[in-house]
């Protein structure tokens, strides 16, 4: 008998974790799997990701822990401060430890990125595929890809992002059927603008925060004229991960914040995004990264040595970019053949979302939503 044909749409953090474990099944139920990404090369960016302490016995049972756990810290505290540098609090997340027994951890999203994929063989993954719709029958799933190749599997897993090409298909063809809830047809909302980058290693001498086990996040709330969050997370490897974000509209003009901080709560009048110009991580225009990072440079940091802009100076340029933080939960996950992971179905404020749980992240809910949670867990 042959065996089951997947297709994975992505080759982001859900599709690479969804193949990991794919690749652990027993010999006697190993499935082939092919996965579909749209860039011409997986590209290891982004700044730090949290993994949520529940997610941690997944990673133990894939075996790829130990590897995690030596990229990462575990995340204690949110440590917050104005822009004087008084204090406005801390968030303590011990809660991890003693629900879960086990703190959540932080690491460089690369350094995730690139340990799940050392764990997929290259010829699992086909680059430069664009997938623009889907079709499936009782007899199998099609995917239709830009370059005019199309792929077929018996199912198909949409791991393709809070954008995904897979779930549009799937929901024109359960709206035609009268069979997708009203709350699947609202737009997803775009309130977050952020840019994120990873230091090259400083020395722990003017950033204190490194020498520490331990991860606490450091958040400034500031701006009198135009609102503003700042976070640092101490990495390993003597790195810093920092993001610089406000509030969207998704508004047009050529200024990126609103002008006071009441403004900031209804708008952020940073360049339109209208879906397709700013899609993803680091498609940004550079002139608005840079435009950002000069309004921020000279502020002093709270939290350690010199400038916002001795962190944006130490950071290599490609390990910067801007991100456009979707939020909306869709309630419809599957229909057919097809299943929806991570943010293709559950698009949630990551890293750098002003004040958002920070546990929502992929893995987990890749687990969750594909309902493999309760086996891995
Ligand atoms: C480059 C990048 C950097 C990020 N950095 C951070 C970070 O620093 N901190 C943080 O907390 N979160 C970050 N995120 C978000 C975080 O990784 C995701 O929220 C989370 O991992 C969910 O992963 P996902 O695999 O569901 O979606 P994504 O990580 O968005 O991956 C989707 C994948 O699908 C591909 N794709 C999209 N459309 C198509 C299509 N039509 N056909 C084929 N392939 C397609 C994309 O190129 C991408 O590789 C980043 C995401 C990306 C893509």
């Amino acid at each position: 008998m042959s065996r089951l044909q997947i297709l994975i749409a992505g080759g982001g953090l859900g599709g690479l974790a969804m193949a990991v474990m794919l690749e652990r099944l027993p010999e006697h139920k190993k499935v082939d799997y092919l996965i579909l990404e749209r860039s011409t090369f997986l590209n290891p960016i982004g700044s730090a990701i949290s993994l949520h302490a529940s997610v941690i016995p997944l990673l133990k049972q894939l075996g790829i822990w130990s590897e995690i756990e030596k990229a990462s810290k575990p995340m204690s505290h949110f440590s917050i401060k104005r822009e004087d540098g008084s204090d406005l609090g801390t968030v303590d997340f011990a809660y991890g430890q003693l629900d879960y027994s086990f703190y959540g951890m932080v690491l460089a999203r690369p350094d995730l990125h690139e340990i799940l994929l050392s764990h997929v063989p290259p010829e699992k993954i086909l680059t430069g595929k664009r997938i623009v719709s889907t079709t499936q029958d009782d007899f199998g799933v099609s995917c239709h890809c830009a370059d005019s190749t199309i792929y077929h599997g018996d199912i198909l897993i949409g791991a393709d992002g809070a954008y995904s090409a897979v779930r549009q298909s799937l929901y024109k063809d359960l709206r035609a059927h009268g069979n997708l809830p009203r709350q699947d047809f609202s737009p997803i909302k775009l309130d977050q603008v952020v840019v994120v980058g990873i230091t090259s290693p400083l020395n722990p001498l003017e950033y204190p925060m490194l020498k520490e086990d331990v991860c606490q996040f450091r958040i400034v709330l500031g701006g009198r004229d135009r609102a503003y969050t700042m976070w640092m997370v101490p990495l390993t490897d003597n790195r810093v991960a920092w993001s610089i974000g406000g509030r969207s509209d998704a508004l047009n003009g050529s200024s990126f914040w609103s002008e006071s901080q009441e403004e900031a709560t209804t708008s952020f009048g940073l360049k339109a995004h209208q879906n397709s110009r700013f899609p993803d991580w680091g498609e940004a225009e550079s002139e608005s990264i840079e435009e950002i990072c000069d309004y921020m440079r000279t502020k002093p940091n709270p939290f350690g040595y010199g400038t916002y802009g001795d962190l944006i100076d130490r950071t290599p340029k490609h390990l910067i970019s801007r991100v456009m933080f979707e939020e909306k939960g869709f309630r419809t996950w599957y229909g057919g053949r097809t299943v929806l992971i991570g943010d293709a179905c559950h698009k949630s404020v990551p890293f750098g979302g002003q004040g958002k749980p920070l546990s929502r992240m992929v893995i987990l809910n890749t687990a969750r939503r594909s309902g493999l949670g309760e086996r891995y867990n």
